[in-house]
């Protein structure tokens, strides 16, 4: 992760797409951590949602696409109904997933795994992984 910040590593077309994708002012954020501290996922995120709208916020792209926070909210809102600004955090997530995928960034590779997991992985989580974590 990037110690500092400059106008190169700050990615404009990153921060408007995330924008119009989500349709938030994410640009809001002050900063506070509230959503962090509710995110169930946090355990399995590499980054808090704090962090990852702190990141978006200055454009840096290529981070946000290395860490997995895109992959692994729930989409649960629980962070949402908590943010002091009024922010749908996922709506943001969820707009760096879809921008990730757009960079032909899979998050399983279908390839990669072995048959016994596919034998033994229920349809419908296959059908969801693949939807979810593949471009
Ligand atoms: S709760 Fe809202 S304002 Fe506070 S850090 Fe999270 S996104 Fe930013
Ligand atoms: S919506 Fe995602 S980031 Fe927000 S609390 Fe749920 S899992 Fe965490």
């Amino acid at each position: 992760m990037p110690s500092t910040i400059t106008k190169r590593s700050i990615d404009m077309d990153f921060i408007e797409k995330v924008g119009t994708i989500s349709g938030e002012a994410f640009k809001t954020c002050m900063q506070c951590g509230t959503c962090s501290t509710v995110c169930p996922m946090q355990e399995s995120t590499e980054v808090t949602p704090r962090k990852i709208i702190h990141l978006a916020q200055w454009g840096i792209f290529s981070t946000v696409m290395s860490v997995n926070m895109a992959w692994m909210c729930a989409s649960c809102h629980t962070c949402a109904v908590r943010c002091p600004r009024g922010i749908d955090i996922p709506k943001v997530v969820e707009a760096i997933r879809l921008l990730t995928l757009r960079k032909n960034k899979n998050f399983v590779e279908p390839f990669e795994i072995v048959k016994e997991q596919i034998e033994e992985m229920p349809q419908a989580a296959m059908v969801s992984t693949f939807r979810k974590h593949t471009a």
